[in-house]
């Protein structure tokens, strides 16, 4: 049984404490079979966190195999990627590292296995006559003139396609199944092309491909999988998997169970159109902060944990599995509270000038790094006269329940001095370029002596030390919750002309500067935020993770 009790139980995890109770399986093992052609999302991490989460929980085993026969469109910068984000996601597939292509000799001999035994057969139609014969739901297929080749012949035929006598497209072998199977997959379903092309894993070794369906099973009971576990959109092609698999002397009989795919709103999953927004130039590539790809996560400043924790939230069921953003967001919030240092920063900063603080005085405060957390430590905040606030911090006529800076108001500046605004200076357009406070000398560390109250507690960066810093702002990667849904007009005619905001003039306390890549914090009142691999120590550069509270939701209700 699992290993784990805090595994939440769902039909896969109890179909396999069933075949382990009934002795048909005595060592679970499983496998996370990416095709190379695309860089790993969140829907993988789904597929991820089952196919380990399951191995691990049941001390059986788990491969990571290319699933490489589309030699065309797979790239070794995508293999390098997907073990990196594997491993990122804290998970180890140890020696278990396999290609499909590694099965290439052995696939070829089972293939031959067929043809001997008179279950496949070399066809001479091209793809489109065959795509024509193949019929529909309602009307059978129509045999090809080629279905009746001998074996010797399909044999020889096989063969001189395997040593690159035609060219592309010239035959292909087909399983001789059943042209008026109510299952389109059954009707002599293609099983290897002709293309001269080179591959990333065995160069120009072959010329002929395997495709899908006949070498992901064959690949599964090769490696002994016992559970292969793949999303619905394979329900339809088990009978082909278990049908290659009864008429080959392969060593065992794999189990395809399907699960349901990971959709997430405002934005899309599928490999296809993540590559158009690489290749079109919509964001700044596979790693861009807004991208639902593992990498684009990690640097938005998400982290293994949160992403395993959603992937644990959303669970397994073969039921529609759209999920609303703003659940992965409350994932790595959840995270961040606990283990993201506390700091300050401004992001769109207007001066505050302290008038009645000395000139050529400066001092620092102590600042606790984390709230709840006394492990965090401490670090010294420096002050002075002139310190920079966030502009929406200030309101020259503000509405009620505004607790912040105003005329005549006193707010406390955070771990500093409770300050009176005693007014402002503006540009000929009636935007504040300046504020006046004056300090109460008795509040140092921001506490009231007389123990009065004081509502509004806002942030600062001192003028003279803060860092200045480019601070990048992210929202949805489009403005529809489905943008795959309309097919009558391209996708990307749905993306967010807003979704990165870059705030440049921004200005961060100075124990910010200098820290590496894909460091989060709390930028108090602000959100969350992490270190850009664009940053530098005279210019740091964050991104915005995610908003303290779920802002966006706020905005959609209003609009409603
Ligand atoms: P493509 O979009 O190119 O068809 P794919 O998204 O299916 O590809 P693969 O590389 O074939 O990508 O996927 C590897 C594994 O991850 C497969 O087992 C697949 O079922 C699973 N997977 C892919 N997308 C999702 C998703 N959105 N949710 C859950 N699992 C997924
Ligand atoms: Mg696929």
């Amino acid at each position: 049984m699992s290993d784990n009790p805090k595994a939440v139980s769902n039909f896969i995890r109890q179909r396999i404490d069933a075949d382990l109770a009934a002795g048909r399986v005595d060592e679970v093992v499983t496998r996370f079979p990416p095709e190379p052609n695309g860089y790993l999302h969140i829907g993988h991490a789904k597929s991820i966190c089952l196919n380990f989460g399951v191995a691990e929980d049941y001390r059986g085993r788990c491969f990571l195999r290319f699933d490489d026969t589309n030699p065309e469109k797979e790239d070794v910068e995508y293999v390098a990627s997907i073990k990196r984000d594997v491993h990122w996601l804290g998970f180890d597939w140890q020696d278990r590292l396999t290609h499909a292509s590694d099965y290439f000799e052995k696939l070829y001999a089972f293939a031959v296995e067929l043809v001997e035994r008179g279950k496949a057969y070399v066809c001479s139609m091209n793809m489109a006559d065959i795509r024509a014969s193949r019929g529909t739901l309602t009307e059978p297929g129509s045999e090809s003139p080629w279905r009746n080749r001998s074996v010797e012949e399909n044999l020889n035929l096989f063969a001189r396609m395997r040593a690159g006598e035609f060219p592309d497209g010239a035959h292909v072998l087909r399983a001789r199944i059943d042209m008026a199977s109510p299952n389109l997959n059954m009707r002599d379903p293609v099983l290897y092309r002709i293309r001269h092309q080179a591959h990333q894993n065995t160069g120009d070794a072959w010329c002929i491909y395997p495709l899908y369906d006949f070498t992901h099973c064959i690949s599964d009971a090769l490696e002994g999988v016992t559970h292969s576990l793949c999303t619905l959109e394979f329900e339809d092609h088990r009978p082909l998997y278990d049908w290659v698999l009864d008429n080959t002397s392969v060593p065992c009989h794999p189990q395809q169970i399907e699960f349901s795919r990971l959709s997430l709103d405002y934005t899309v999953m599928s490999k296809r159109m993540l590559t158009r927004l690489v290749n079109e130039g919509d964001v700044s590539g596979w790693d861009d902060p807004r991208m639902p790809t593992i990498s684009g996560l990690r640097r938005r400043g998400y982290t293994p944990a949160s992403i395993r924790d959603f992937c644990g939230r959303i669970g397994i069921t073969k039921s529609d599995n759209r999920v609303e953003m703003s659940l992965l967001e409350s994932c790595i919030r959840e995270d961040l509270e606990r283990s993201a240092p506390r700091r300050m920063a401004v992001v769109d900063p207007v001066k505050l000038v302290v008038t009645s603080y000395p000139e050529d005085r400066e001092e620092s405060f102590v600042a606790a790094n984390h709230p709840a957390d006394e492990s965090f430590g401490t670090r010294k905040v420096p002050f002075c006269r002139e310190v920079y606030i966030e502009r929406d911090d200030f309101m020259i006529d503000p509405p009620g329940k505004y607790f912040r800076l105003a005329p005549g108001r006193e707010v406390r500046l955070r771990y500093a001095y409770l300050v009176t605004c005693t007014g402002y200076e503006t540009d000929e357009d009636g935007r504040v370029t300046e504020i006046h406070c004056t300090h109460d000398p008795a509040s140092r560390g921001g506490n009231a002596p007389d123990g009065r109250k004081v509502k509004g507690t806002i942030h600062w960066v001192s003028a003279r030390h803060g860092v200045s810093a480019e601070v990048r702002l992210y929202d949805r990667l489009f403005v529809e919750e489905n943008p795959a849904a309309n097919r009558d007009r391209d996708f990307r005619d749905a993306l967010n002309p807003g979704s990165l905001k870059i705030a440049s003039s921004a200005l961060v306390e100075p124990a910010l500067a200098g820290e590496a890549a894909e460091t989060t914090f709390q930028f108090e009142r602000l959100g969350y935020f992490c270190v850009d691999p664009d940053t530098s120590p005279a210019r740091p550069v964050f991104n915005r993770t995610v908003t303290l509270r779920d802002t966006w939701a706020r905005k959609q209700g209003r609009a409603k």
